[in-house]
């Protein structure tokens, strides 16, 4: 199965305008514009878990999700695949197991189960790599028989470390995005779509 760059948004794609969806009041201002709408997200998760199965439906998996960014991708993606498994008639038993973005958190004995574990990692955004490329190495030293990752969104980054996920939503212009859990300092994980902060949304919520 060949890896694929997903969905490719362009550099010069200006987005929506925010005036053609809806979303919370209170960000009016702090958004440039929509680069991708809920519902493409929705529809190519739907796709992602497809290809997922394809792959790996003969085996158990074990899912772990990267909070917080992926924890919105990492529900409608298991969603899509237990909807997908369960029309098949052949069901994947499934784990679900929570790691963080802070490395620290993550206890030997909670992650000593993935030991001969089919594993996929689900990360919301994957920009230089570097946070992905740590994260591996460290469940790879609990001995998964494999791993494979799904990132809903990677940035063409200048410097990128060419760690790129095994299954790819999109691939985004280098610019800050937020929404569908993807927050700035904690803001914006209540909004849908995927959008573009603007100056004014940076400011406001910087700490
Ligand atoms: P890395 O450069 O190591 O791939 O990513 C560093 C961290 O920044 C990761 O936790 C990633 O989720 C986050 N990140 C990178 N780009 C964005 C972005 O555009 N929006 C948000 N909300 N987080 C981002």
């Amino acid at each position: 199965e060949g890896r694929s760059e997903g969905i490719v948004i362009k550099d010069d794609w200006p987005g929506y305008s925010l005036d053609l969806f809806s979303y919370p009041a209170h960000y009016s201002g702090d958004l440039d514009c929509v680069i991708i709408p809920h519902g493409v997200i929705m529809d190519r998760t739907e796709r992602l878990a497809r290809n997922i199965m394809d792959d790996l439906g003969n085996h158990a998996i074990v899912v772990l999700c990267v909070l917080k960014g992926g924890y919105q991708f990492c529900a409608d993606l298991v969603d899509r695949i237990k909807d997908l498994s369960h029309n098949s008639n052949r069901t994947i038993p499934m784990t679900n197991d929570e790691s963080t973005e802070d490395l620290h958190i993550l206890g030997g004995e909670d992650l000593s189960l993935l030991a001969g574990k089919n594993v996929l990692v689900v990360e919301g955004i994957v920009g230089t790599g570097k946070t992905m490329k740590t994260l591996l190495k460290h469940v790879e030293a609990f001995g998964p028989k494999m791993i494979k990752v799904a990132g809903l969104l990677v940035k063409r980054v200048p410097h990128s470390s060419a760690c790129v996920p095994d299954y790819v939503g999109f691939e985004i212009p280098n610019r800050f995005v937020v929404g569908y859990a993807l927050d700035y300092n904690e803001y914006f994980r209540d909004l849908s779509h995927i959008c573009v902060i603007s100056d004014t949304g940076k400011m406001k919520y910087k700490i």
